[in-house]
């Protein structure tokens, strides 16, 4: 009896709470439609792609999500530039030369730097994200923060099912809404994307050929160099002063060089007009580089100097330049994915609960490596490193 009550009780809470925000949800739609009407979408599209939208909750969760941990750069480029990823990547411009050459000539980006950014954004096209676009930002455009510029993006993301004949649900991406192969968001595909295999469509889903010509589109209009490399790692003279880097501080090459800034690799500084800067991603003790202008044109793709980072030295790597020259100032690496997946087996082992093996490394994985660090008696910085990876293999 008692259990049936609790039972009933739950259901009802279960009306009550869904009941609404699907109700808010749809009255907020509706008073879009004037909106969507304005930019371009019929009345009865937008009516058959919204109809039969629900609010999904944990995109609100993922909009206000903040991270318990902070990620260190090594950690961050060990998973995103690891073995598997260059290998990956070296196969990919063998595969897909011929179109890599054509987009070099139309656009005048260099086909590792396209392929780079590729493989950071989907990993080659395997990971494009799951969620159904409208229900995202349907939801992202009706509650929370940031409404109107994710209204925009699902007046957007209607637009463009109708321009490829979609169903609703059909486009699925992040829970931001960025999507396909190189996952723009819903109104950087309108402006940017291009049809480059020429079947009429632009197709960053299912068309690698338009994802590499849209990459590279994007990066032409973020002002490419065409043949000036992204920059390079450098030596500081002693006595360098670290006030004299950041990717604001422009000055001439001739100045760096004449400061006594040096490539790693011994000889001169790059031959280029573009004004550089000194970046210092973990300080004056770990390594330094000089950028120039491209690196500023990834920068643009995703505001980050860590993921510009990512893609210049991924595009290095494929070149068939080998790891930065400097190390880290660490002395605990971080680790590869397939490393991060063999962490993740061996809490799982000891009985942690950290949902899926998957190389991401979440606040759940954190929590559980941080219980094994107390256990071991290391620092609970709760960091997917080296040194605790060690310290399970070995049993311990
Ligand atoms: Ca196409």
């Amino acid at each position: 009896m008692h259990r049936r009550v609790a039972h009933l009780v739950g259901v009802l809470l279960v009306i009550v709470s869904a009941a609404p925000s699907a109700q808010d949800i749809s009255r907020c739609l509706a008073s879009l439609r004037p909106q969507a009407v304005k930019a371009g979408v019929s009345a009865a599209a937008f009516d058959r792609h919204t109809r039969a939208v629900v609010a999904d909750p944990t995109v609100l969760e993922r909009l206000d999500y903040q991270p318990e941990f902070r990620t260190a750069i090594w950690d961050y480029l060990a998973g995103l530039v690891d073995e598997e990823r260059v290998t990956d990547g070296r196969r990919m411009l063998v595969e897909w030369r011929d179109t890599l050459a054509a987009v070099e000539a139309r656009f005048g980006v260099d086909p590792a730097t396209v392929v780079a950014v590729w493989g950071v954004e989907s990993d080659y096209g395997r990971r494009a994200g799951g969620r159904p676009l409208v229900t995202s930002l349907a939801t992202l455009s009706c509650l929370g923060r940031r409404q109107s510029f994710f209204r925009r993006e699902l007046l957007a993301t209607i637009a463009i099912l109708e321009e490829l004949g979609l169903d609703t649900d059909a486009l699925v991406g992040s829970w931001a809404g960025a999507f396909g192969q190189t996952q723009f968001i819903p109104t950087t595909y309108q402006r940017v994307a291009v049809d480059f295999d020429g079947d009429g469509r632009r197709d960053l889903v299912g068309s690698v050929p338009d994802a590499l010509g849209s990459t590279a589109s994007y990066l032409e209009r973020s002002g490419w160099r065409s043949g000036e490399r992204w920059g390079l790692e450098v030596v500081l003279p002693r006595g360098f002063d670290p006030a004299t880097a950041g990717r604001r501080n422009r000055r001439p090459l001739g100045e760096w060089a004449a400061m006594g800034v040096r490539p790693v690799d011994g000889g001169a500084l790059p031959d280029s007009s573009s004004p550089a800067a000194v970046l210092l991603p973990a300080g004056p003790d770990g390594p330094a580089f000089l950028v120039l202008r491209n690196f500023d044109a990834i920068y643009a793709y995703n505001a980050a100097e860590s993921y510009a980072l990512a893609i210049a030295h991924l595009s290095d790597r494929l070149r068939g330049a080998g790891p930065f020259v400097r190390p880290w100032p660490t002395d605990d690496p971080g680790l590869s994915r397939r490393a991060r997946r063999e962490l993740q087996q061996r809490l799982v082992g000891r009985g942690h609960d950290i949902g899926e093996v998957d190389g991401l490394i979440g606040d759940r994985t954190r929590r559980a490596i941080q219980a094994e660090q107390r256990r071991l008696g290391l620092e609970p910085d709760g960091r997917a490193g080296q040194r605790i990876l060690e310290a399970l293999r070995a049993g311990g």
